[in-house]
């Protein structure tokens, strides 16, 4: 029975019932303790020992009251996933007895053994020690589990000296620079009621569904989440029947259930839909500030996950599970807001107010096109190298969409003036700007960073990875922009005409960034060679560009990462890539070496014995020997094929240097294994069904 159905109240009695939220907040917390919080997660305030111990109080009572047993720090380290020690409540009374107790400083910091997290070299320069953080502005929730309920709280994870070890802290810390710098232009520019500005964000995930049952006998989506061989059935997505399309039964019930997990923990779950792949759809939540939307969307995979089992299906969430058929992203739909209640990419209802919108635009296109690289080495993962840049779309090339935004910008740094439809002469600063239509989105799937309206999406994020990464490298990218915005403005004694001579200027410097057409197409990757627009294909090349001066400066100067946080980052993700590849190519091995090849050689062997058994009774054998000639000749190409993937592999494990081994597995193995997979899939088309050893593509994507 579903819970809205027992619930009274339905959905907004359920919705945010496992999260210590605002409302829950407010409810449980003095008056006095309340509104200091509040100061805290905004940042206007440090958090004492009191207010915690406060906190810390009414927060135990209250996940108590729900049956929790236990609590622990929720933190994100650089493996990718989340992270949590559960400790129990109890504290001994006396000799026999105990009681429920949790303090301000177990609220505050934990200290999980940082030892056995990857830090890239930072533990040989410093401790082994670490400590997790409270993220007070991140609402604490109860998961449900087998072995209990547990609170959980979001938490930054450091080293002993403040060495950010975890996804979240350069997060937060980027956050701050940004806010830094907005509130600086917005005072320049005459504001004088916002005192802050947060980052929001709203992601779309995409992801596959499968059958559980095939999933458990496939290895390699097992083991690696993606699968390493598999011929493609006779039909795949060419009919785009699938986008849209009704909704399969289990796969409703998969999501109404879902819904409701999230909606407790208070994530605004709002839009569901299938995609363009079969058995792929897609969940939109509602944007909310960056660190809240993370700690939100790792939660929404993990969810996902644990409730599609339930359900008999295997959730999909790699950026590639299928060759041949659209991958998976994360659509990350990014935004300034002020606390005076605007919506700084939001074109206003006054001159004033869309000068600023324009300017606050321009910050975004120069940032984009400046640190270009380092979103797109963000938005890389051992997964997108298989979408960014591959014989598929999309491209690794960033640019952004602008649609109508930019004639005007154009007209803005030709100096020329814009006639709106309605006769109206566009001057900035002096006449509104026409009505920018909303509804964009589908018109331009193929821009990797399109303005929509009121926001900007940037799609290249991977679908299977947290968004803080992407976020942090946007966050301070737009932060340095503003801040050499801010320099000017707060120099200028004519702010309107400092505002368009910054938008002119800049706008003409990064136009080159902007492209409405069609980012799809090998048109495009010629033009924007011409306009001289990075074009990384793979990961590993572009992940050294952390470590470059300019990167060094720009996060150092945001006091985002230091330098040798960059650089231990730079490490681990080198790391991480052949260790991936490692894995998907010893499991290629193990499925075609022990399982594939001999099913083959099997029904060679038979076939063998067949056409001599047919001859003897003087039957035509033309059909059958063509097929044992193409069998072998492909059989032969795959142990070949086989051979040179394990000499390859043999390689680049011995290989000790981590940049070196890094492209060695992506120059060699990775190549090796194209290789085994063309062979091997080939074989796969010739050889009869009952043979094959594992679930084929066909029934994966079109059979539940
Ligand atoms: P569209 O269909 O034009 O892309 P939607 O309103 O459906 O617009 O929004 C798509 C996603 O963008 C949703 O997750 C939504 O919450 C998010 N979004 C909307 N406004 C903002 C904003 N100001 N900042 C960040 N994300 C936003
Ligand atoms: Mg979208």
């Amino acid at each position: 029975m579903s819970d809205i159905v027992e619930a009274v109240g339905g959905v907004p009695a359920l919705f945010g019932s496992n999260s210590f939220n605002d409302t829950t907040q407010r409810e449980r917390l003095p008056k006095s303790v309340y509104k200091e919080l509040k100061q805290v997660q905004s940042g206007k305030k440090k958090l004492t020992n009191e207010v915690a111990e406060v906190v810390a109080n009414a927060m135990k009572d209250w996940a108590l009251e729900k049956g929790a047993t236990h609590y622990t720090h929720w933190f994100q380290p650089l493996t990718g996933i989340t992270a949590e020690k559960h400790d129990s409540f109890i504290s001994p009374v006396g000799d026999d007895k105990v009681i429920m107790e949790f303090s301000g400083k177990e609220l505050i910091q934990g200290e999980p053994d940082a030892s056995s997290f990857p830090s890239g070299g930072l533990r040989a320069t410093f401790e082994a020690r670490g400590y997790t953080a409270w993220d007070t502005a991140s609402p604490a929730f109860l998961k449900s589990d087998p072995s209990g309920v547990t609170l959980c709280i979001p938490t930054a994870f450091v080293g002993y000296h403040g060495e950010a070890l975890d996804k979240k802290t350069p997060l937060l810390r980027s956050m701050d620079a940004i806010n830094r710098q907005a509130v600086r232009v917005l005072k320049a520019l005459g504001n004088t009621t916002a005192t802050r500005v947060v980052t929001t964000v709203g992601p779309e995930q995409e992801y596959f569904l499968i059958d559980e049952g095939y999933f458990n006998q496939r290895p390699d989506l097992l083991l690696t989440g993606r699968t390493v061989v598999g011929a493609l059935p006779a039909k795949g997505q060419e009919l785009e029947d699938h986008y849209f399309a009704a909704i399969p039964d289990n796969v409703q019930s998969f999501m109404r259930e879902f819904n409701e997990e999230l909606w407790k923990l208070g994530i605004t779950a709002k839009t569901q839909h299938n995609e363009v792949a079969p058995h792929q759809y897609e969940l939109a939540v509602i944007f909310s500030a960056s660190n809240v939307a993370t700690d939100s969307n790792q939660l929404v995979m993990e969810t996902m996950r644990k409730v599609a089992s339930r359900h008999g299906l295997a959730a999909l969430l790699h950026e590639k599970p299928f060759a041949g058929v659209n991958g998976s992203g994360k659509h990350n739909n990014w935004s300034m807001g002020s606390d005076d209640g605007q919506n700084l990419l939001e074109p206003g209802k006054t001159p004033q107010e869309n000068s600023q919108f324009l300017l606050f635009c321009t910050a975004v296109i120069e940032a984009v096109d400046k640190y270009a690289l380092l979103l797109r080495t963000a938005a890389g993962n051992p997964g997108n190298d298989h979408r960014l840049g591959a014989n598929e779309a999309p491209p690794a090339i960033i640019s952004i969409f602008l649609g109508q935004l930019e004639e005007i910008l154009t007209a803005i740094s030709e100096g020329k003036t814009l006639t709106t439809k309605d006769g109206q002469k566009l001057e900035l600063g002096a006449t509104s700007l026409p009505d920018l239509p909303k509804d964009l989105t589908d018109r331009n799937r193929t821009s990797p960073f399109a303005f929509t309206g009121n926001k900007f999406e940037f799609r290249m994020v991977p679908s299977g990875d947290s968004i803080a990464g992407p976020n942090v490298v946007l966050n301070t990218a737009v932060a340095e922009i503003l801040s050499q915005y801010a320099d000017r403005l707060e120099k200028a004694s004519d702010k309107q005409a400092e505002i368009k001579k910054i938008v002119s200027e800049q706008y003409k410097a990064h136009k080159r960034v902007v492209f409405n057409g069609n980012g799809y197409s090998h048109e495009w990757e010629a033009e924007a060679a011409k306009r001289g627009l990075p074009n990384i294909k793979a990961w590993i090349d572009c992940l050294p560009e952390y470590g470059k001066d300019y990167s060094v400066q720009l996060f150092k100067k945001h006091a985002v990462f230091t330098e040798e946080e960059l650089h231990s980052r730079v490490e681990i993700y080198l790391e991480k890539y052949a260790k991936t590849i490692n894995i998907e190519a010893g499991v290629q091995v193990e499925m075609v070496k022990k399982s594939i090849l001999p099913s083959a050689l099997e029904w060679l062997t038979g076939l063998v014995a067949s056409i001599e058994t047919l001859k003897a009774a003087k039957i035509d054998v033309s059909g059958p020997e063509a097929q044992l000639k193409a069998g072998g000749d492909l059989l032969s190409k795959s142990y070949g094929a086989l051979a040179v993937l394990e000499k390859e592999l043999a390689g680049a494990r011995e290989e000790g240097d981590t940049h070196k081994k890094a492209k060695l597995y992506r120059e060699k193995v990775f190549v090796a294994m194209a290789g085994v997979r063309s062979a091997v899939d080939a074989l796969e088309g010739v050889l009869p069904a009952d043979y094959y050893p594992y679930p084929t593509y066909e029934d994966m994507l079109f059979r539940f």
